[in-house]
């Protein structure tokens, strides 16, 4: 996907929906590149290999005020299905943020998908 306004306001829409959907009240901060992150996120190195991954999230510990940092490749997306199956898998990974891959997670993801609401919650 290419980097331009309009792809970057419909990302900000499906954050808040998956936000919603998640029930996170935190703030989720997405980044398109390292340079405009936070210096010590920028040190960070699965975040400095986010082309690797299409994506990384920072999960922001429950009991600060730091917010949820996301860097999401737009280049490594190749359509808004795409790019919305990242958005729900990083959200997962902020509300759930112990829950490594597996059998469960992707079973939520699924379930997220297809509009599985989550209660509110702290983080
Ligand atoms: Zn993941």
């Amino acid at each position: 996907m290419e980097d331009i306004p309009v792809v970057r306001e419909w990302v900000d829409n499906e954050i808040a929906k998956y936000r919603e959907q998640l029930g996170i009240n935190k703030t989720v901060y997405v980044f398109y590149n390292l340079e405009d992150m936070p210096k010590d996120a920028q040190k960070d190195k699965t975040v400095r290999s986010y082309q690797k991954y299409a994506a990384v999230t920072c999960v922001a510990d429950s009991n600060n005020k730091k917010p949820h940092l996301m860097i999401i490749d737009l280049e490594w997306h190749k359509s808004f299905k795409g790019l919305e199956d990242t958005i729900a898998h990083e959200l997962l990974h902020v509300r759930f943020p112990r829950l490594s891959h597996g059998e469960i997670f992707w079973k939520k993801l699924g379930m997220v998908l297809m509009g599985k609401k989550y209660k509110r919650r702290k983080r």
